[in-house]
């Protein structure tokens, strides 16, 4: 059902696309800066379930020196989609095909969705990427190992990636967080959105699938900053 659903939502944005001109709003590194008034709406960015992985990890999960495999570059400045996937488990059930975002990262970080947290019977918090400390673990499991994380795994906060340009243009600055509003027919106001600005960051505000599917957030949906 859930590809069903997925068959779906790729037809209809291909059908969107071919009405559409021009390339996603804030797309590539030449992205015309916002205007001064702060007030350009910010391209969504769906996430589903995911994780990135240490070297340390990757090597016990894959074999030692394993290298992803690239399938798509993601709109962040130098990250990825990789081939890889593997297999989450907690105490009362588990997840298989659990994507590997890349790069590499220095500690191994699992982003669930709420709903996930049910199954496995875990507990994440709602955390930026990074703050890790007090967050509980789960068994990853790969083809080749399997690492018992003892820490790591979260729920993403919404959060906007930007420039510090950009930052300078909406009068935001990194760390703070602010509210997006948004159109359709669930349409709102979403607090708690977090700023991440600085070198490295393109213009992309991050919510995940189970927050797009509640609010019918679509991969054409734009927001307004608000303060
Ligand atoms: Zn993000």
């Amino acid at each position: 059902m859930a590809q069903d659903y997925e068959a779906l939502l790729k037809q209809i944005l291909e059908m969107a696309s071919t009405y559409s001109n021009g390339a996603a709003p804030g797309a590539g590194a030449q992205a015309p800066a916002p205007a001064p008034s702060g007030l350009e709406p910010i391209p969504v960015g769906i996430s589903n379930r995911h994780l990135h992985l240490s070297q340390a990890d990757m090597d016990v999960l894959f074999g030692p020196g394993y290298e992803l495999t690239k399938i798509k570059d993601l709109k962040q400045p130098g990250q990825f989609a990789s081939k890889e996937t593997v297999t989450i488990v907690g105490p009362k059930g588990s997840l298989e095909k659990v994507r590997v975002l890349g790069p590499i990262r220095k500690a191994t970080q699992v982003e669930l969705l709420l709903g996930d947290s049910f199954k496995l019977g875990i507990k994440p918090p709602t955390r930026m990427s990074g703050d890790l400390a007090g967050t509980p673990g789960a068994t990853i499991v790969g083809p080749k190992g399997t690492v018992v994380l003892s820490e790591g795994v979260i729920v993403a906060q919404r959060h906007i990636h930007m420039t510090a340009a950009e930052a300078e243009a909406y009068g935001v600055t990194n760390g703070q967080t602010v509210s997006i509003e948004f159109d359709g027919p669930r349409c709102g106001i979403l607090g708690n959105v977090a700023i991440r600005a600085g070198e490295g960051h393109a213009l992309e505000c991050h919510v995940d699938t189970e927050e797009a599917n509640a609010l019918a957030i679509t991969s054409d949906t734009t927001f307004k900053l608000i303060k």
